[in-house]
């Protein structure tokens, strides 16, 4: 479903993307790991479009993302993200910052956004907070919400950027919670994320990167139990 074909990307000087090529099929579910600065972010980014690559190639569902796309809203539409920071639209309620890209981008009637949105907050537990405005719900409820926006849009793949890593120890797991019955459900997922509780129970693949490039590719239950390389081995040993 996603295809990253030698890709490349620098800022200046420095080459944060060293000709990555990963595939990721659909229903899949792959956990990006690796230190900071590793170009985690960036290869979401590009796989989103929000980020340029210097070479190589992209599709998803074989629509190549090209620089200069047209269609390119749409093309983000199949591409749901969620970033570390709650990033929802601060001046509308809820259930707007769920109900707008449906309205503006798949043209969809507003009856028909809200229903559809009403039905995702309930998915991941806040529909009850609809008519709130973001900064009264809670971080892991906001987080929540972001999931409900991206899956709105209908995307063939979502991307989790550290969807956890702002949020205080209690409101994880109801985060994970809701990504790990996205996962059961055969939603396609990037996730970056070092929670190797939710690695283990919904990754299909971890891909381990390290300054810019995919060092290790594995089940969680091999990269966890018997990383291959050093330096998967020594964040490993960092983290757990
Ligand atoms: P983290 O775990 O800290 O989120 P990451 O693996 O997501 O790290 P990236 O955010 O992709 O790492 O960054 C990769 C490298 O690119 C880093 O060295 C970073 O400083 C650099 N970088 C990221 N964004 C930019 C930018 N807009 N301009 C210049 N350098 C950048
Ligand atoms: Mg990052």
């Amino acid at each position: 479903l996603v295809v990253v074909k030698d890709i490349n990307k620098h800022y200046g000087e420095l080459h944060v993307l060293k000709n990555i090529n990963a595939t990721v099929n659909r229903g899949e579910v792959v956990v990006v790991i690796g230190p900071s600065g590793s170009g985690k972010s960036t290869l979401c980014r590009a796989i989103n479009r929000l980020e340029t690559i210097d070479d190589g190639v992209i599709t998803i569902d074989g629509v190549k993302l090209a620089e200069e796309g047209k269609a390119l809203a749409h093309l983000r539409a199949d591409v749901g993200m969620v970033f570390q920071a709650f990033n929802l639209f601060a001046h509308k309620t809820v259930l707007d910052n769920v109900t707008l890209g449906p309205i503006k981008v798949r043209g969809m009637k507003k009856a028909d956004a809200e229903k559809r949105a009403m039905a995702l907050l309930d998915r991941v537990g806040v529909a009850n907070q609809a008519k709130k405005m973001p900064a009264q719900l809670s971080g892991g409820q906001q987080q929540r919400v972001a999931i409900a926006r991206a899956l709105a849009m209908d995307p063939k793949v979502i991307l989790l950027d550290e969807p956890t890593s702002a949020l205080d120890p209690e409101m994880i797991n109801e985060v994970l919670e809701v990504m790990i019955d996205l996962a059961n459900d055969g939603m396609t997922m990037i996730v970056v994320t070092h929670e190797m509780g939710f690695a283990r129970k919904a990754a299909d693949r971890v891909i381990f990167m390290s300054e810019g490039e995919i060092v290790e590719e594995a089940t969680p239950e091999q990269f966890f139990t018997n990383p291959q390389s050093t330096r998967a081995q020594d964040f490993l040993s960092k983290i757990l």
